[in-house]
């Protein structure tokens, strides 16, 4: 029986948890714990990490669509073809053109579904199939912790032909080598930019409570900007501590990555680089250009936004200034050679 490559990605624990394989073993071997950690579901004591060797029937696709085998890009902007701001009439986490886009997509039938995430009350995550343009409504606002977005594209391969896919790099990469090795129902990836994210129960655990001091109850948004790492209370007030304070409790995963732009998605959409309350906007493919046509009455559009892509450039840079090393550490670890900085 073949040994496949994820296995050694996750024994490291450099999986991202994208869900790429999940979604895409023919055999079902393959499964994601709530707490985003690779599980097989039919013997968790034995086989804790990983695909099940019992069920797996070595077709090897797996390691065809990790991003972590794939391994990054060394300059994530060679593909941006339009960088501008943008902002909607929707009160999204910045300016709301991920959720215009999305709904548009769903309104006009460019897409049949989307995969994206809700929270509950608790800032618990739900992975969310939205079919109609009213689902997006429940999928506003940034989860600083992580869901597997890309395993719950398991049922839409089953029932739909063009998907849509919103997700951090580490998924928008998942979705685009589905795309390239598995299969071509995925039509339109919108990345996010990310520098990290957490598990919940560090978020709602540690994080909020002891370092910000806060009851989690009272937060209704978390937001990363200036140096900071920001809490917005039902009173209306606005608490901070330093980034450095949270970005070490970040996934071991998110130390190992190199993309924050999300080099694979057709539209990179992010905070910096554009003013509060609007989006940085990265176009990258022919259809990201396509499909912003479709909102471009809906939306107001700032043709050279400040602070500018220079500042992305340099949170990029110092994304991999931090984590190049660590991953290459792994990779030569790995009995493949596929992974690497290319
Ligand atoms: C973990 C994380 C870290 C980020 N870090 C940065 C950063 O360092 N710099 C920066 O400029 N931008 C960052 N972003 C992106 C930023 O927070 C906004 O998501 C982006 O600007 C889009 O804003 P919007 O108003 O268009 O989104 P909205 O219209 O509010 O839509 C939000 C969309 O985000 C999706 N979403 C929410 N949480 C998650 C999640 N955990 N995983 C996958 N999808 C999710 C929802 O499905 C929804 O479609 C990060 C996002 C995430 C999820
Ligand atoms: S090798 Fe094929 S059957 Fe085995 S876990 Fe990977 S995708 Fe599933
Ligand atoms: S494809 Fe995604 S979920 Fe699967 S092993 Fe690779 S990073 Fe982890
Ligand atoms: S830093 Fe973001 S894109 Fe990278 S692995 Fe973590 S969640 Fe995924």
């Amino acid at each position: 029986m073949a040994h496949p490559k994820i296995l050694e990605v996750i024994e490291h624990d450099v999986c991202t948890a994208c869900g790429a394989c999940v979604s895409t073993c023919p055999a079902g071997a393959i499964t994601m714990n709530k707490h985003a950690e690779v599980r097989d579901p039919d013997n968790l004591e034995l086989y804790v990490k990983g695909a099940a060797p019992d069920v797996c029937e070595g077709c090897l696709t797996c390691g065809r669509l990790c991003p972590v085998i794939d391994g990054y890009v060394e300059d994530e902007f060679e593909n941006v073809k339009e960088f501008f701001g943008a902002k909607s009439k929707i009160e999204g986490q910045d300016g709301g053109v991920t959720s215009i886009l999305a709904k548009t997509l769903l309104e006009t039938g460019t897409v049949d579904c989307i995969v994206g995430i809700a929270k509950d009350d608790k800032w618990g995550t739900e992975l969310i199939l939205m079919t109609e343009p009213e689902d997006v409504d429940r999928t506003t606002g940034t989860k600083y912790t992580y869901d597997s977005v890309l395993s719950a594209l398991k049922e839409p391969f089953e029932k739909y032909d063009k998907i849509g896919v919103i997700g951090v790099p580490c998924q928008a990469h998942g979705a685009r080598l589905i795309v390239e090795n598995a299969s071509d129902k995925i039509v339109v990836i919108l990345g996010l930019l990310c520098m990290e994210s957490f598990y919940h129960d560090v978020m709602t655990e540690k994080i909020v409570p002891e370092i910000m001091g806060l009851n989690l109850d009272d937060v209704v948004k978390m937001d990363f900007g200036k140096g900071k790492f920001w809490n917005y209370t039902k009173d209306g007030e606005a608490h901070s501590v330093k980034i450095p304070e949270v970005a070490h409790h970040a996934r071991n995963p998110c130390h190992h990555c190199c993309d924050y732009t999300s080099v694979s998605a057709d539209i990179s959409l992010g905070s910096v680089g554009a003013p509060d309350g609007w989006n940085s906007v990265f176009i990258r493919t022919d259809v990201g250009k396509e499909i912003f046509e479709l909102v471009k009455d809906k939306v107001e559009i700032m043709e050279d936004p400040k602070p500018g892509i220079d500042l992305v450039k340099k949170l990029a840079k110092m994304k991999h200034d931090n984590n190049s090393e660590h991953y290459m550490e792994v990779c030569e670890k790995f009995t493949f050679d596929e992974c690497g900085i290319h």
